[in-house]
């Protein structure tokens, strides 16, 4: 039921200051409102905005802009959802004709109100990214009564926006390379950090050589010829490929990744001690330590004191389990020391160390270390952090977990651009 319409044909008046109001509220630009009207539907109120192109838009290609002989009417009327009014949800309606242009064929053409495809305003889009860049994806989806799936959409078209006009890869010199898995861990996506910024300044999906090139394409000869670091988890692959763009930049292996392989070994040691007692018909003792697996991976600081009394009775009861233990948090120190050179004898310390305990799956952790040894010191000597890195892991298994639900790289790649790439846009009205 229509409670009251307004209509731009009452120029007079107070009619033309709402829509004037409605205009502004919506934060649109180049946009006409011809009329409104309020109406309640299903408990909820509805203000519907009729919009039109201003003179000078219309008509023009959604795709570059130009201005084009139009095609058809399109599909008729269309309606985008904008910013709510308190508890008003607002709609704009309109026609989206197409156009037929010379350079990308029939297109819709373009509305000043709302990106190709989507069906909600550009605000609406903004609104939504600032939002997930600052919230779970779920709590925004509930606070704007939208799905997931739109609100991914919207920070997928927002940041792939914000990504064609920015520059990020001007000025680069240290990168790290780096990639994160999602779907259990069968699928990957490909980021590469600005060390010198903390910022991720690309990202594409899949992890191989192919996805590593398209990175390089993107930069061009002339910029990856600057590059003087590269940092990776000692992938040979992106060995190869780095070496064949960037033929001056210096080969670097990531510490928080030699770090990961220690942290990876003592879980295997867990396993390996758990079964042993397993068979040996001590199922009690077993079952305990597969509670102190965190208590075993955590970093010492950040134990909480039930953690750390797991560990004291690790320690009275697995002699070889705390041992390996110790040469985990032994080589994190490695890589938290003061300067290179203490770092360097440290790890010559450690890996003598891993020879005399005998515990096999540090032995080929120290085995991948020396055969690596060149590409760590490189990481020590330039004191690239792994801090960050680590901190950019963290963050991006949280973000994996979110963008679980959605399952794809699209929707992980707009998220860690969002949030880890500088691409958020300001609040509507705000900027
Ligand atoms: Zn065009």
């Amino acid at each position: 039921m229509v409670w009251i319409v307004w209509k731009q044909s009452d120029v007079e008046g107070a009619a033309c200051r709402l829509l004037k109001l409605i205009r502004w509220s919506q934060c649109v630009q180049d946009t006409v409102i011809e009329r409104a009207e309020l109406c309640r539907d299903e408990g909820q109120l509805v203000l519907t905005a009729r919009v039109r192109p201003a003179k000078h838009r219309r008509s023009r290609c959604s795709r570059c802009g130009r201005r084009c002989p139009g095609y058809d009417n399109g599909g008729g009327l269309r309606v985008w959802r904008g910013l709510d009014l308190g508890p008003v949800r607002v709609f704009l309606q309109g026609q989206a004709p197409r156009v037929a242009c010379p350079v990308h064929g029939v297109v819709v053409a373009e509305m000043p109100w709302a990106r190709p495809g989507a069906r909600f305003t550009r605000a609406f889009d903004e609104e939504i990214a600032w939002l997930t860049a600052h919230m779970p994806a779920s709590t925004v989806a509930e606070y704007l009564s939208s799905t997931w799936r739109a609100v991914i959409g919207a920070v997928f078209r927002v940041t792939t926006e914000l990504a064609g006009r920015t520059d990020r890869l001007t000025g680069l010199r240290r990168i790290g390379i780096d990639e994160i898995s999602y779907r259990k861990g069968q699928r990957y996506i490909l980021r590469v950090v600005d060390h010198d910024t903390g910022r991720q300044v690309w990202a594409g999906e899949g992890a191989n050589q192919t996805t590593l090139r398209a990175f390089f394409t993107a930069l061009g000869s002339e910029r990856a010829a600057k590059l003087t670091h590269v940092t990776s988890d000692g992938a040979e692959w992106i060995h190869d490929v780095v070496k064949e763009k960037a033929k001056k930049a210096k080969l670097c292996m990531d510490p928080f990744h030699v770090v990961q392989w220690a942290t990876k070994a003592v879980d295997a040691v867990r396993r390996r001690v758990q079964g042993d007692l397993t068979r040996a018909g001590r199922p009690e003792q077993a079952k305990s330590l597969k509670g102190s697996r965190w208590a075993l991976l955590k970093n010492l600081l950040e134990l909480s004191s039930d953690q750390k009394a797991t560990l004291a009775g690790i320690q009275r009861d697995n002699k070889l389990l705390y041992r390996a233990y110790l040469l985990k948090e032994q080589l994190r120190y490695v890589f938290a020391a003061a300067t290179p050179s203490t770092a360097k004898s440290l790890l010559g310390g450690w890996l003598a160390w891993v020879k005399r305990s005998r515990i096999p799956e540090f032995t080929a952790v120290a085995e991948s270390v020396t055969r690596m040894r060149d590409l760590i010191w490189n990481s020590l000597d330039t004191g690239l952090s792994n801090a960050l890195s680590e901190a950019t892991n963290n963050h991006l298994r949280l973000l994996t977990r979110r963008a679980y639900g959605y399952h794809s790289a699209e929707a992980l790649i707009a998220m860690s651009e969002l949030t880890l790439g500088g691409l958020c846009p300001p609040l509507p009205g705000r900027a």
